[in-house]
């Protein structure tokens, strides 16, 4: 036993590691591969598993390494394993073993597919310290494939999340609602519940992001894909009384009309993603050309002293965005970002009118905007924040 005198146990949030001040990277994001196994028909990332083209393109073990290594040397605690479906790489468990070698945190981001009884040995031999997260596309073999168009991949998945219960191995599940699958949306809730490691109940993707690299034969059908505002606010409103309080708490935080400022979330800062090929994004989702760093002859750590924050003093120039979007109260509320106008429009300030009715809709919910209003003409912004959170907002953001 220790010596308790000597033990002062602290979770990470408390402990002063950097000194009262944040690492310049707390958290990285890699994308291991852009392909894929499965051929889902919202997805806005993945190429064919057998694409030779961007398999040659992909960044090599060393240079992960190399990056990994830098991103540890930088305060990193975190790193996401993502994809396309990252356990597609033969070098994955090098990689995670490195990673977790470093001291890194892994969270993996997977289909559930390409899990074996090998890797859950790793896991749990290694425990990569971050719940995996797996993204389950039906309860039944005719949904999910009717979403993964990839016979076969419903019995992987459901081997791989057998495996994944059998050993113990801390993971939660997500889903993606679409029209195969959302009549199963409380079969899915329910048996999720079962999940030991599940929290709280699963989240979805609902409101399908278009195609990455703008690669655009599949927007279409994405776009039909995607659920109408009135009926995405149903799910969203599943737990009426919490979605009401989180709100209460996001609004009175983050509702405020951004002027002419382009990057008002946190994108770039103390974290990012590294894509398949070696650029380092900003973000996830933002592929834009001017907002990309390569990686091939530069560092992390000049992208975020330097290169990420000369791209977040750009301006929005568009006229439309400036004549809404910056004079709007939801912005916040409303997840029109850079990203999703680059994906959308191919800029990186044109308001996206499918998430503008989103956020109206949600927004004419909560009382915060009456049916007939556009929230950039609304002036008493403040005040009616105010009344619905039931307390003053949070200056100063
Ligand atoms: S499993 Fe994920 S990455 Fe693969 S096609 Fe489906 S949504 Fe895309
Ligand atoms: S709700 Fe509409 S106007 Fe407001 S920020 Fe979103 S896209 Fe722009």
């Amino acid at each position: 036993m220790p010596n308790r005198s000597y033990v002062a146990k602290k979770t990470i949030a408390k402990a002063s590691l950097w000194k009262n001040t944040r690492p310049l990277l707390g958290r990285l994001d890699i994308e291991l591969t852009e392909r894929c196994n499965n051929n889902c028909i919202h997805c806005c990332i993945n190429l064919p598993a057998d694409d030779l083209d961007a398999k040659k393109k992909e960044l090599p073990t060393k240079d992960l390494k190399k990056i990994l290594t830098e991103a540890a040397s930088l305060g990193c605690m975190t790193v996401r394993f993502t994809g396309g479906e990252p356990l597609l790489r033969k070098d994955f468990e090098e990689l995670y073993i490195f990673a977790r070698k470093l001291g890194l945190k892994v969270l993996l981001f997977s289909n559930a597919t390409l899990i074996t009884a090998h890797l859950t040995k790793l896991f749990r031999h290694i425990p990569p310290l971050e719940k995996i997260e797996i993204t389950v596309y039906g309860m039944k073999k005719s949904s999910y494939e009717a979403v993964s168009r990839m016979s076969g991949s419903f019995e992987a998945a459901w081997r791989g999340i057998d495996l994944l219960l059998k050993n113990k191995i801390s993971f939660v599940v997500k889903g993606a609602l679409l029209p195969a699958n959302k009549d199963e949306i409380d079969e899915f809730e329910s048996w999720a519940s079962t999940i030991p490691y599940m929290d709280k109940p699963p989240s979805y993707s609902m409101f399908f992001d278009l195609r990455c690299r703008r690669d655009g034969e599949k927007n279409r059908l994405i776009k039909s894909l995607r659920l109408p505002s009135k009926q995405g606010l149903e799910v969203l409103t599943r737990r009426k009384d919490k979605y009401v309080k989180e709100m209460k708490e996001f609004c009175s935080k983050f509702t405020r009309p951004p002027g002419d400022t382009l990057f008002s979330c946190g994108s770039g800062v103390g974290g990012g993603c590294v894509d398949a090929y070696g650029n380092f994004q900003p973000c996830m989702m933002l592929r834009h050309p001017v907002t990309i760093y390569s990686l091939k002859n530069g560092s992390l750590k000049d992208a975020l002293l330097n290169f990420f924050p000369r791209m977040r003093k750009m301006k929005a120039a568009n006229l439309d965005y400036l004549s809404r979007c910056a004079k709007c109260f939801l912005k916040g509320l409303c997840e029109q970002c850079p990203a999703k106008s680059w994906m959308e429009h191919g800029t990186l300030d044109t308001p996206v009118e499918y998430l503008c009715e989103i956020a109206h809709t949600q927004a004419r919910f909560l009382g915060l905007l009456k049916e007939d209003e556009k929230a950039w003409e609304v002036e008493d912004w403040r005040e009616r924040i105010g009344k619905f959170a039931g307390k003053e907002m949070v200056s100063g953001l």
